[in-house]
């Protein structure tokens, strides 16, 4: 049995992670859920959104599934995401977008892998506000250090993974030092991987390249603000964001959960997609060495996606959160 940390998050974070523990269940996954809070309901519940308890037990435990955080706008708590992959140094967010079989979308065959820097460049809230002439100013940072460890691990996923090319993409024409150092880096980590064709393209040029050719790309690596953006873009490709699982992987710990947030639009309604947390959960099941439970309950979604009259709404379907579970487990029994 392996312990993991599981936050089910705000929103329609409790429907998609029932979906997802009770699948395990039927599969027999062998996970023994830890099971903490953060997030809104954190905070609203016990005034903290980010509890000491919950810190502690990913401390402890090092791998947790965590379902989606509302960060509400303006002037309450910064980020709990940020401050999760901060704290445990959760350099590499990977987003797998791929063709899902029965699913319509615009392109066919797209495969492509998104690793984008999780802990730097304009996401580290270094933002002030200046009252008197009244403007705003936020802090972009670049080391070599988290530029290297992302991009040493896409090169490094192709190579273990049979892929051909990685695309960096940047804005080094506009922010010459902070995407320049990042380019330098993507340049010298390339000249050790000869075998895996390297490229960069300008983050404007692939914003429209990856709409009209997406299946020129393989392996994406970029900075955090161009992965947030060209990773939801991805989705879009493949279906859209209720479709696509990511991992945040640190030296110390891994944190999985859905691309999406906490919808709060279809929150308790029974209508949450729940395969890009299953998706999320399936990349953590692989993380610890479980691929055969994680293929078998892969192979599970795959068929169940055939019967629209189980799927969720987004995906053109007339079920629920709960009959799309209860169908997989119906195969999976
Ligand atoms: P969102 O991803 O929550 O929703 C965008 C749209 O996609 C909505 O119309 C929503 O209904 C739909 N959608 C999202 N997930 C879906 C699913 N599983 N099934 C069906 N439809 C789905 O984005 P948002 O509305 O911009 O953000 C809402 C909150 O989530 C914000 O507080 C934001 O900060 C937070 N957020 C959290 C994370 C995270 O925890 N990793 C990521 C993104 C946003």
């Amino acid at each position: 049995m392996h312990d993991i940390v599981l936050i089910p998050g705000d929103g329609i974070g409790p429907e998609i992670t029932k979906a997802v523990t009770t699948i395990f269940q039927e599969a027999k996954a062998p996970i023994n859920w830890i099971e903490c809070s953060a997030g809104l309901s954190a905070h609203e519940e016990l005034g903290n959104p980010l509890p000491e308890e919950t810190l502690e037990a990913i401390k402890k435990y090092r791998i947790a599934l965590k379902g989606p955080l509302t960060t509400p706008v303006g002037a309450s708590f910064r980020s709990i995401n940020v401050a999760l992959r901060k704290k445990f140094k959760l350099h590499s967010n990977i987003r797998p977008a791929k063709t899902l079989p029965h699913i319509e979308s615009r392109f066919d065959n797209i495969d492509l892998v998104m690793f984008r820097e999780n802990t730097e460049g304009l996401y580290i809230g270094k933002e002030k506000w200046i009252q008197e002439d009244e403007h705003a100013e936020s802090i972009a940072v670049v080391t070599r250090e988290a530029s290297e460890k992302i991009v040493r691990a896409a090169f490094e996923y192709a190579k273990n993974n049979g892929r051909k090319k990685v695309t960096l993409v940047h804005k080094a024409n506009i922010l010459k030092y902070t995407c320049g150092l990042f380019m330098e880096v993507g340049e010298q980590i390339a000249a050790e991987y000869p075998e895996i064709e390297y490229e960069d393209l300008i983050v404007d040029n692939m914003a429209m390249q990856m709409v009209m050719y997406p299946n020129k790309y393989d392996v994406i690596v970029t900075t955090n603000l161009f992965g947030d953006i060209l990773s939801d873009l991805a989705s879009g490709l493949v279906g859209g964001l209720g479709l696509t699982g990511a991992a945040n992987i640190g030296d110390d710990a891994a944190i999985f959960e859905a691309v999406h947030g906490s919808a709060p639009d279809i929150a308790g309604q029974n209508k949450a997609n729940p395969i890009a947390f299953l998706l999320s959960s399936l990349m953590l099941l692989e993380y610890i060495g479980e691929q055969e439970v994680a293929d078998t309950i892969r192979q599970a979604i795959y068929e169940t996606l055939a019967d629209k009259s189980v799927c969720t709404p987004d995906i053109g379907g007339s079920g629920s959160t709960t009959t799309f579970t209860e169908a997989v487990c119906e195969r999976l029994a």
